[in-house]
């Protein structure tokens, strides 16, 4: 087995017991990502000379450590909208092409102290607004097992990376989805944590009563690894919340016996691909073997999340995004009359089509006059979706849809058509709304594109769909494969 196979768990036991050094590991996956990334584009910025310096320096570290950190030598790639001390920070936005953030977000310092190596910033669709990286200023990302069609978005470049194999892990982000989508279309394991459980900070804004850090990775031991790292309460974001945080990684070798799941009505649809359903299905059955217990559900509400998500996101992107304005930092155009043609010429040539459609959605929802009919009456389908949620776990423990109504599409396919592509985070959008976590993990094939299985928890209890997930890959080996990049 190459050393690109294995778990980033296993990885990290290898050179804890010192049988390999951070430098062999970092070399290998380099070498993979020079190879291939010409053809998948993952990287915004790739720093492979930079990850093996400093896999070098860990190696000779390596001896005079008495307790070596989880992430000791292990290479990780982290979403370009996630701020890097002294390294790029885009955003895949004109507007941030060169800016370089002065501090950390929490979860990299996190990183930083649990001993990981950065290899680069990854794609993503501008300012994290989309579905597919074709959003992308710079330019698309391509899913590694069929390279004429979209990864997934807007944590496209984290997904492909590590489908990929160019990285064991990678960290993206999720506002509607752009964690879970991403890898449910290039067959990884994605997880939202609850919204407060990682801290936001130094994350660039989207929607910040929706924007939740969370880990990218092949198997969701690995998951569960990166959670334990990057989870807790942090005083420098005002959302995250001050609970206890389980040890994961133990957490996950409970027995899933006995353990309620509920499948929602409005989930199993007729838009939902007819394989993607049965895949689903099968994936149900087979834990159903282990001893969980299945029941329908209703989600009643569910058929509003996209129409709440995409006047609430926008609302809080238009506020958000009105810091750019070329004044203290980012794209500044050159020429102008006034400050009032500066300010709009900045946005006018620094934002790309889709994030403008977005801050003028906002805005006008936001305006007065509009607010009641569309901000407020959002808000108050965002509480009706929570209470759905709530009624359905006071009967299971968990639940189950998928996370995609089909495969990867192709490039160029949706990009057209604004509502057709907010319509592929149909199963997905809500769990934000309602705040919780979701996870989604590869459970199959259709015609050779991966197909992803979501599992939904209560509020922090990420424990239980990372238990169901690992258990389901014990028992299948879809996430062991990785493609054949030609
Ligand atoms: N695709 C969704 C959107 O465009 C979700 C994006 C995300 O989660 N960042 O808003």
């Amino acid at each position: 087995m190459s050393l690109v196979e294995k778990s980033l768990v296993e990885l990290s036991k290898l050179i804890r017991k010192k049988e390999i050094k951070p430098s062999e590991i970092v070399q290998e996956y380099v070498q993979r990502t020079l190879q291939f990334d010409k053809k998948v584009k993952s990287y915004v910025s790739f720093l492979g000379e930079k990850a093996i310096e400093d896999a070098k320096e860990k190696d000779n570290q390596l001896g005079k450590l008495e307790n070596i950190p989880l992430l000791y030598g292990i290479p990780i790639a982290i979403k370009d909208n996630i701020s890097t001390e002294g390294i790029r920070t885009t955003c895949s936005s004109k507007m941030l092409e060169n800016y370089i953030p002065p501090f950390d977000a929490t979860v990299i310092k996190k990183l930083k102290n649990a001993g990981y190596i950065i290899t680069g910033k990854t794609n993503l669709d501008e300012f994290a607004m989309g579905s597919s990286t074709e959003n992308s200023a710079f330019f698309t990302t391509h899913n590694p097992w069929d390279l004429e069609r979209v990864p997934g978005g807007s944590s496209g470049g984290s997904a492909a990376a590590v489908a990929a194999g160019f990285v064991p892990a990678a960290l993206g982000s999720d506002t509607g989805g752009s964690i879970r989508q991403p890898a449910a279309l290039c067959g990884i394991v994605g997880l939202k944590p609850t919204y407060g459980r990682v801290s936001r900070y130094g994350l660039v804004a989207f929607a910040s009563s929706l924007d939740q850090i969370g880990p990218m990775t092949r198997y969701v031991e690995d998951s569960a690894l990166l959670m334990n790292v990057i989870s807790g309460y942090d005083k420098k974001d005002s959302t995250s919340v001050d609970v206890k945080v389980p040890d994961f990684l133990q957490e996950i070798n409970k027995d899933i016996k006995g353990l309620k799941i509920g499948l929602p009505k409005e989930f199993f649809i007729e838009e939902l691909d007819n394989q993607i359903k049965e895949n689903v299905l099968n994936a149900v059955k087979l834990l159903e073997k282990e001893g969980i217990q299945v029941e329908e559900i209703s989600l009643p509400h569910t058929n509003y999340a996209i129409e709440a998500y995409y006047i609430i996101a926008p609302s809080e992107a238009s506020s958000n995004l009105a810091r750019y304005d070329g004044v203290r930092y980012g794209y500044r155009s050159l020429d102008y009359k006034d400050l009032d043609d500066m300010y709009s010429k900045v946005r006018d040539e620094g934002f790309g089509a889709e994030v403008k459609r977005r801050i003028m959605l906002g805005t006008y929802s936001l305006s007065s006059g509009y607010y009641d009919a569309y901000y407020l009456k959002a808000q108050k389908v965002r509480t009706l979706i929570y209470n759905d949620y709530m009624e359905a776990f006071k009967k299971v423990d968990a639940i189950i849809t998928p996370t995609t109504p089909d495969v990867a599409f192709k490039i160029g396919e949706k990009s057209a058509d604004p509502i057709q592509m907010y319509l592929s985070d149909i199963f997905t959008v809500s769990i934000n709304l309602a705040t919780l976590p979701g996870i989604s993990i590869p459970c199959g094939f259709k015609d050779n594109l991966p197909v992803g299985m979501q599992i939904i928890g209560k509020p922090f209890d990420e424990a239980t769909i990372l238990r169901l997930a690992y258990r389901y890959q014990q028992l299948t080996d879809f996430h062991k494969k990785l493609p054949e990049i030609s």
